[in-house]
Parts: C-alpha cells; sequence; structure tokens
C-alpha cells in the first residue's frame, strides 16, 4: 500500500515537474539563446584554426533536393585569408553556422555558371555587406559570363539595398559596400594551362579548365604555407585536373553514383516522368563516377581525396558510404565523404586532421 502511494506520489511529481517544463519552455528557451548569442556573436573558426591551409565545407549538395546538404560551396582558410570557391543555395547560412565571418571574404571564385553554383550569391553579398559594413563590395571571379551574372543579381536587389540604407544608414550600410563587382577571365583552352588570379600575402591561387561541355568551367589550385588544396568543380574525368593536382595535399572531387542515378532514372521513366528520367541519364555525361574520381587521386599522386556535390541525393546516411568503397577501388590513399560543417586542416607544421564546425 506504502509503495503504491510512493509511486502515485512520483507520478504526480513527474506530470508536475513535466507541467512546469512545458509550462516554461519559452522561458527556457530564451535563456538558452541568452548563453548561445554571446558565443555566437564571437566564434570566428578562422581565429580557431592552426596556420596552414584549411577545406571548409559549406555544401556539399548538388540541384537535387537534400535538406542536409547546402548546394556546392567550399570556403578555403588561409591563414588569416578567407576565400570562398562557389555559393550554391544555403550557401551563406551554413557560413554563418560554422563561424566563418562572411565580412571577412577576400574573394568568391566560381568554378562555373550552373544555377546549383550560384544561386546562393545573393545571400552572400548581403551579409557580406552587411554583418562588417563593407566598403567594398563581394569581389566575384569567375569565368567568362561572371559579369552579367553579377550584373543582374546587382539589379535584383537594388531595391532592398535601397530599403537597408534607409533602415539602418550609411554608416551601419555603407552604399559603396552592396552587392558585388565582378572579375572575369577566359578559361584556358588547352589542358596543362594554367591562369593565375592571385600571387600575394603567400596565397597561390590558380584556375585551370576541366570538362564540363557545353559548360566553360574550371578547377582552382590554392597554395599557402607549402600545403595545396585542389578543387575539381563540376567535370567528367579529367586529365587537365590530373595535370594541376599533381602531387597536392588534398583533392576535393565531385562525385556521381552510376547506381544511384540509375536508380532515380528508373524510378522517374516508371512513373512516365520521361523529362526527369532523361535528365538523370544526360548527367552521367558531365560528372564524374567515384571510381573515376579515385583514378584522377592516384594518377596525381595526392596525399588524399574527399568526395562532395553526390548526385543524386544522399539523404540516407549509410549511402555515401557506398561512394568512398568505390573510390578505395582504385586509389590507395584515404577518401572521405564531406558533411556540411566538415573542416580538414593542413597545418603550416604538416599532417593532416578532421573536425567539425556546425555549431548551431
Ligand atoms: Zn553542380
Ligand atoms: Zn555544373
Amino acid at each position: 500500500m506504502k509503495v503504491r502511494a510512493w509511486l502515485g506520489g512520483l507520478a504526480v511529481a513527474l506530470v508536475a515537474a513535466g507541467a512546469g517544463v512545458y509550462f516554461f519552455r519559452g522561458e527556457i528557451a530564451t535563456r538558452l539563446v541568452e548563453r548561445t548569442a554571446q558565443t555566437a556573436m564571437q566564434t570566428s573558426l578562422v581565429e580557431e584554426l592552426p596556420d596552414g591551409l584549411h577545406a571548409a565545407f559549406c555544401g556539399t549538395g548538388s540541384p537535387l533536393p537534400d535538406r542536409t546538404r547546402a548546394g556546392p560551396c567550399l570556403a578555403i582558410i588561409a591563414g588569416p585569408h578567407t576565400f570562398v570557391f562557389d555559393a550554391g543555395d544555403g550557401a551563406s547560412e551554413t557560413l554563418s553556422l560554422m563561424g566563418i565571418q562572411q565580412q571577412n571574404i577576400e574573394a568568391l571564385y566560381l568554378t562555373h555558371l550552373h544555377s546549383d553554383h550560384i544561386d546562393g550569391l545573393d545571400t552572400v553579398a548581403l551579409q557580406h555587406w552587411a554583418s562588417g559594413s563593407a566598403r567594398q563590395p563581394l569581389n566575384v571571379v569567375g569565368p567568362t559570363g561572371t559579369a552579367r551574372v553579377v550584373g543582374g543579381l546587382n539589379e535584383a536587389y537594388a531595391i532592398d539595398q535601397g530599403y537597408r540604407l534607409t533602415h539602418h544608414g550609411p554608416e551601419v550600410m555603407p552604399p559603396t559596400g552592396a552587392g558585388m563587382r565582378a572579375q572575369e577571365f577566359a578559361v584556358p583552352l588547352n589542358d596543362g594551362e594554367e591562369i593565375e588570379l592571385r600571387n600575394a600575402d603567400g596565397v597561390r591561387i590558380v584556375a585551370f579548365r576541366v570538362d564540363h561541355a557545353p559548360t566553360d568551367a574550371v578547377g582552382y589550385r590554392v597554395e599557402y604555407a607549402g600545403r595545396s588544396i585542389v578543387i575539381s568543380g563540376d567535370t567528367s574525368r579529367s586529365t587537365s585536373l590530373v595535370d594541376s593536382a599533381r602531387g597536392a595535399d588534398l583533392l576535393v572531387h565531385e562525385a556521381i553514383s552510376p547506381r544511384l542515378d540509375a536508380i532515380m532514372h528508373q524510378a522517374a521513366m516508371n512513373s512516365g516522368r520521361e523529362n526527369i528520367g532523361a535528365i538523370f541519364h544526360d548527367i552521367l555525361d558531365y560528372h564524374t563516377s567515384p571510381e573515376d574520381a579515385g583514378r584522377v587521386a592516384q594518377e596525381a599522386g595526392v596525399d588524399a581525396l574527399v568526395l562532395t556535390h553526390f548526385l543524386p541525393q544522399t539523404p540516407i546516411p549509410g549511402l555515401t558510404h557506398t561512394f568512398v568503397q568505390a573510390a578505395k577501388s582504385t586509389y590507395d590513399g584515404p577518401v572521405f565523404a564531406a558533411r556540411d560543417g566538415d573542416v580538414i586542416s593542413l597545418p603550416r607544421a604538416g599532417g593532416m586532421h578532421r573536425s567539425h564546425h556546425l555549431r548551431f
């Protein structure tokens, strides 16, 4: 009897406690925000990382819907310098969640002008302007056509820029810092040709053509402190990429799974959606299987390979494992499947390590 009464009392207490938590949940959540907001405002990934070259994955998805991955985006942190390569949908939000201060982006490089690589540019430009009262527009460097994209986006956001200037005044939102400024280059015509886009403060960035026809597309090589990262951009298996990736510490390569792509193609055809089926058929021609990405890494003799831009989408965690296994069948070195928030660090002192920085 006593036990039953005790249990009854406990149940009442638990229900009361639960009701208390339920009743005060808004207050509890607000107190939590009070704590985390201060940390978020002070967070700067660049200051936390050791001197060296770092690949920070601010978007590892593709045009296909996947709520776990932003569109293509890779931030390269070279000592105190921040550069971003491509800005797909959700890139700016992921940069913020990683503690990468967008007002400090020195330049945003585009691999090509496919929509999934540029449809987050507008928000990065806004954050570049708003979060640090930038007095210069965001520098956007890319292949021929970049000025047209940038001009169109600047025009699309001109009304918004006017509103923000009126809301906050020119000290907070300097009019000269709004939007983007384009710097175009012609994609090198031949394999083995590189165009040097930056060689200052110990950071060297070159672009080289890759095979993503009919798109004019490039990959990039970034060097700092004796370390190097090569970015494939979107490409089918590319010999120019092998040339430019030779001896790099890290190769960041896109990947499409022919087997998963065939499943999506068949599902579309079975549903009578021939147009979608045709797209899944066509994309195999201008992307790279993980086996071929492994072959590129092996031929170039890079120290490690990281796969990104997963096609099709990978909403089930085990799916990226199939990409890694396939790449390992053709490449002897370590292979990683990038997630949003991952950082692969190449410290000046040597070595390589991975960490995860998706904080809130
Ligand atoms: Zn793409
Ligand atoms: Zn593309």
